[in-house]
């Protein structure tokens, strides 16, 4: 009844599938260049967005350029045939400059007309006793990952709201903003990534009336160099953190390419202020 309801009501009809394509849209992806950063923003282009990958070095390293050549190269897929291909482009800078972040989402729009993804992933990894953490030390993680996250997401914001576009902004938490564990000296981590959940809220409330959607993605354990720093200084500390989440294992950076899509594309369009959580039920137990 209720689905028959919707079909004879105002609400245009449109396969399912469709609500993920992203032909004619622009993103930004901050940390873009590998990582986790890097298939969220294949995916995108996959789907066909002009994805716009931020990092610090002023040129891309040979594996973004490898899969800039890829995607270039990707076939048209059914429901974009006529439509414009996705594409990748660089951009260097520093998402803890707020003003250059603010003129890197103005020179995105002069360029491409628009920016309706925002994709805030870049962040970083230190761990410290909580005793010991140093000022200059604790600042510099939160500056990154939680000053970093909020000027990535106001400068898509700003855009979308000058342009009145309806845009997805989604923020990278982590599950170490809803749980910890012993023995991993993660407090300034910890605490960055507990503030992006809750700033992924805030500003969903915020931005709900201008028709912007903001969420944040909390990955559990994922293979990037991130965790392969840590991995490397102890022997068979993989098991012993694969033991944590029920599935056993850590995940590929590529596990994430589906929830990007369902969050950035019109598939999530009554999503907001969500923590989507994508770490092998580790949060669950
Ligand atoms: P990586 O270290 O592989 O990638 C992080 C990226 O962020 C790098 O490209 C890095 O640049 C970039 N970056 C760091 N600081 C800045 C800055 N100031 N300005 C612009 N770019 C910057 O990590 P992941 O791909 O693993 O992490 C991506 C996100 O996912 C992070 O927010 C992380 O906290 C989160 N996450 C990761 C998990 C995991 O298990 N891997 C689990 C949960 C969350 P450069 O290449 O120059 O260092």
């Amino acid at each position: 009844h209720g689905v028959n309801a919707a079909l004879a009501g105002a609400t245009p009809v449109r396969s399912a599938l469709s609500l993920f394509s992203l032909t004619q849209r622009v993103a930004l992806v901050t940390g873009g260049q590998r990582g986790i950063g890097l298939e969220m923003a294949l995916a995108l282009a996959d789907a066909g967005a002009v994805v716009y990958c931020l990092d610090l070095p002023a040129q891309p390293s040979s594996d973004w350029l490898k899969v800039q050549t890829y995607v270039n190269e990707l076939p048209v897929s059914e429901h974009q045939v006529g439509m414009k291909k996705g594409r990748l482009e660089y951009i260097s800078g520093d998402v803890t400059d707020q003003k250059a972040m603010w003129a890197t989402l103005e020179l995105i729009v002069d360029r491409e007309g628009r920016i309706d993804i925002c994709m805030a992933n870049a962040g970083i990894l230190q761990g410290a006793d909580c005793l010991e953490y140093q000022a200059e030390e604790f600042r510099k993680v939160l500056d990154v990952n939680v000053s970093g996250v909020l000027f990535t997401a106001q400068a898509a914001g700003r855009q979308m709201e000058r342009l009145g576009i309806h845009g997805s902004i989604v923020l990278t938490a982590s599950m170490s903003g809803t749980i910890t564990n012993p023995n991993q000296h993660w407090v300034a981590y910890n605490t960055s990534k507990s503030a992006v959940i809750q700033m992924a809220r805030s500003m969903a409330c915020e931005l709900a009336p201008k028709g912007i959607r903001v969420n944040s993605i909390s990955p559990g354990y994922i293979f990037t160099n991130m965790t392969r720093a840590f991995l490397d200084t102890q022997p068979g500390l993989e098991a012993k953190l694969s033991a944590q989440n029920p599935m056993g294992r850590f995940g590929r950076p590529d596990e994430l390419r589906g929830v990007t899509l369902w969050l950035a594309s019109d598939a999530s369009t009554f999503c907001t202020g969500s923590d989507i959580k994508v770490d092998g039920g580790q949060c669950a137990w």
